[in-house]
C-alpha cells in the first residue's frame, strides 16, 4: 500500500542532507532500523522509487525521512533537494532487517547513519538504555556529519568519528580498518550494527570476524 503524504517541515541536518517530517497516515507503523520506498508525486517521477529509511519513532504522529541529495545527477535526491513544505511524496510499506539486538557498537558511513538515527533515539528516550553503546561515524569530512550535535549530546554513547577526506584536530584521519577498531573496541564478543557503502560493509564483517566477532552478531541491511 502506497501513501501520497505532504511534507510538514524540512530542516537541514549536514551538507546536502535534510530531514523531511510528513504527515503519518492513522495506524501506519513500522519498526526503528526500517525503510520504505519513496517517490516524489510530480508528473515524471512517480515511478522513481528509492529506498530510505524512517528517522522519526513510530509513537511520533510525524513520519520523518533523513536523506542525502547527490547533485551530479539528475536523480530523485536531487529532486529531493529541492522540494518545498506542502510538496508530497509517495511512502510504501515499511521493510527491512536493521533493528536492534542488544548492546553494541554502531558504525555507519555517511547517510548509513540512518538506521541508527530511530534506534539511538529510542534508546536515549529510555533512561540508561544506551549506556556503554558505541557510535563509530565515518565521513569524508566534517561538514558531512549528519546530527552530530545531537548524537554526541546523547547520554552513556560514545561517539567517536573517522573523516577520510580530512584532518580535523580531535577527530580521527582514516578509514575504519582492523587498527582503527583495535583502538576504538575493546570487546568484540558484543553485536556490531554496520550500515554505509556496501564496500564498506563488506570489508567491515570480514574484518570483524578476523577479530573474534560471531557472524550473527553483525546486524546489516539483508
Ligand atoms: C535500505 C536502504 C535504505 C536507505 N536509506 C537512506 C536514507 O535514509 N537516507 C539517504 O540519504 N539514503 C538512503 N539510502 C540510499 C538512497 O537510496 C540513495 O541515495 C538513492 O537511491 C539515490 O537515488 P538517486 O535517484 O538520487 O540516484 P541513483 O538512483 O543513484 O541514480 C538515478 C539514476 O541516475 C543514474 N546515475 C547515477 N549516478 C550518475 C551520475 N554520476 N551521472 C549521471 N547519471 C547517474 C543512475 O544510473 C540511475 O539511472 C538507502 C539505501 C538503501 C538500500
Amino acid at each position: 500500500m502506497t501513501h501520497a503524504l505532504a511534507i510538514r517541515a524540512i530542516t537541514p541536518v549536514a551538507q546536502n542532507v535534510f530531514s523531511y517530517d510528513l504527515e503519518k497516515p492513522d495506524g501506519f507503523t513500522f519498526t526503528p532500523g526500517q525503510a520504505t520506498d519513496v517517490s516524489i508525486d510530480r508528473d515524471g517521477w512517480r515511478d522513481k522509487k528509492r529506498p530510505f529509511t524512517f528517522t522519526s519513532l513510530p509513537d511520533q504522529d510525524t513520519l520523518q525521512f533523513t536523506i542525502k541529495s547527490y547533485h551530479d545527477h539528475n536523480g530523485v535526491t536531487d529532486q529531493l533537494a529541492k522540494l518545498l513544505v506542502g510538496d508530497r511524496l509517495i511512502v510504501g510499506d515499511p521493510w527491512g532487517t536493521i533493528g536492534y539486538k542488544g548492546k553494541g557498537v554502531f558504525i555507519a558511513g555517511g547517510a548509513g547513519i540512518t538506521p541508527f538515527i530511530p534506534i539511538l533515539r529510542q534508546l536515549n528516550g529510555r533512561t540508561g538504555h544506551l549506556a556503554d553503546h558505541t557510535l563509530i561515524f565515518a565521513n569524508r569530512g566534517e561538514r558531512d556529519i549528519i546530527l552530530r550535535e545531537e548524537l554526541e549530546a546523547m547520554p552513556g554513547l560514545t561517539v567517536h568519528h573517522i573523516l577520510s577526506q580530512e584532518d580535523k584536530t580531535g577527530l580521527a584521519h582514516g578509514r575504519v580498518d582492523r587498527a582503527f577498531l583495535e583502538r576504538t573496541v575493546t570487546d568484540f564478543g558484543q553485536k556490531f550494527y554496520l550500515c554505509g557503502p556496501d564496500p564498506m560493509v563488506e570489508d567491515l564483517k570480514q574484518t570483524l570476524a578476523g577479530l573474534g566477532a560471531e557472524a550473527d552478531a553483525l546486524v546489516f541491511e539483508k
